[in-house]
């Protein structure tokens, strides 16, 4: 028996991760309920979503039963199988983004040649399904798994035949095909974020930097700095245009080069919030995790317009230390800086995992930069041993 007025429609979120964790801050104040299939019990947004199923998303009978009454149905990752999402559709449920969007997250082939169909700029790229062919298309090059790679996994700079081994068993061993692409040489990594409604409304956040190490993202500066008027419109056009013509509901974020010799070029498609865009929880008016409950919902975009100069974004990374400080880092992080941020998820501590992120906004970038590295390498538990 429900105990509560039907205020809103319920969303099914598929994906138990920290995304859909940071879905809900939003959600509970919009007073839209929220429905999770999470991966196991206890994991990241299933602390904090009462309304919760441990399941497998790639077993239809469970995303039906999720799924059963929710008017719209989205997801913290992109791994639900297409022909699942085509049999929810046709349940009647509103899958954003759908099927035909999603594919383009899912398989770096397929969203290569369907960007380069529409003149979007990409790195010089062929499908290779032997050595030959790589050698063929010149080294050095950059091989990818179509499918399947995430933080760095799946990824090989060969600079020569023998560099190819590992990518190619790989690819064998779990069956998908390899990309081989130019290896460019690039300034920095740019994100390009919009969100995008089923009714077409748009709102694109302002182009940002951000920091890879190993293939995962480290830190973020909102807005890119330095970056000249034209690229960041170009950047921001290009991300418009994809979300448009692939008819992408929800957010995307497109990863992008900036050439050394000045030019953007697209990486790859993100389908969801994106790691690029948490500097909108606190810099931005509304954060991409509330424009994208308002675009699957079909409701009109929040403005994604910035409320200060700069906002930095720093990754807080399990480090080699057994479990970090991260409640225990509190007490000095908060006193050192009343105007910092902190996002936890919620997640066990592992080396290298992704467990949280700060948010340092204000006039002076020295200043957010110092800030934020500071607490996270502080969280990591880096700093402050000495002392002990
Ligand atoms: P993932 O799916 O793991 O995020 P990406 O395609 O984003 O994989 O690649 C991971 C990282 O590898 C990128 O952030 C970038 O630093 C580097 N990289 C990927 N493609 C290229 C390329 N064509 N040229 C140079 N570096 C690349």
């Amino acid at each position: 028996m429900s105990h509560a007025p039907e205020l809103a429609p319920t969303l099914a979120v598929i994906g138990g991760g920290q995304l859909a964790r940071m879905m809900a801050q939003p959600a509970i104040a919009l007073g839209l309920p929220l429905r999770l299939l999470a991966e196991a019990e206890g994991v990241s947004a299933a602390q904090v979503i009462v309304d919760h199923t441990v399941g497998d998303y790639r077993d239809l009978d469970t995303l039906r039963a999720v799924t059963d009454g929710c008017a719209v149905v989205t997801f913290d990752h992109e791994h639900v199988p297409t022909d699942h999402l085509h049999a929810l559709e046709e349940a009647g449920v509103a899958v954003r983004p759908g099927p035909g969007a999603l594919v383009h997250a899912q398989d770096k082939g397929v969203m290569r040649s369907r960007l380069t169909a529409l003149g979007i700029p990409c790195p010089r790229h062929a499908l290779v399904s032997e050595l030959s062919e790589v050698e063929a298309f010149g080294f050095p090059a950059v091989l990818k798994t179509t499918r399947g790679g995430y933080d760095g996994k799946g990824v090989w700079v060969v600079r020569s035949a023998a560099d190819c081994a590992d990518a190619f068993e790989t690819a064998a061993a779990s069956g998908v095909r390899l990309l081989a692409e130019e290896l460019v040489d690039f300034r920095r990594e740019l994100s390009a974020l919009v969100a995008r409604s089923p009714s077409g409304q748009a709102a694109a956040y302002p182009v940002v930097a951000s920091t890879q190490k190993d293939g995962i993202c480290l830190e973020v500066i909102a807005p890119a700095p330095d970056l000249s008027p034209e690229l960041s419109a170009q950047a921001q056009q290009i991300a418009l245009t994809i979300a448009k013509e692939l008819e992408v509901t929800g957010v995307l974020a497109v990863e992008l080069f900036e050439t050394t010799d000045g030019r953007v070029l697209v990486n790859e498609l993100a389908m969801r919030p994106h790691n690029t865009g948490h500097w909108s929880q606190d810099g931005a008016v509304t954060s991409q995790f509330e424009n994208h409950l308002r675009a699957v919902m079909d409701l009109p975009l929040g403005s994604p317009a910035t409320r200060a100069k700069w906002t930095v974004m720093v990754n807080i990374l399990g480090g080699d230390v057994a479990a970090g400080r991260l409640y225990d880092g509190f007490p000095h992080a908060m006193a050192r800086d009343p105007f910092l941020r902190v996002h936890l998820y919620g997640k066990e501590w592992r080396p290298g995992r992704k467990v949280g992120h700060v948010n340092a906004y204000g006039d002076d970038l020295d200043d957010c930069l110092e800030r934020a590295r500071h607490a996270a390498a502080w969280f990591r538990g880096d700093l402050g041993n000495e002392s002990e």
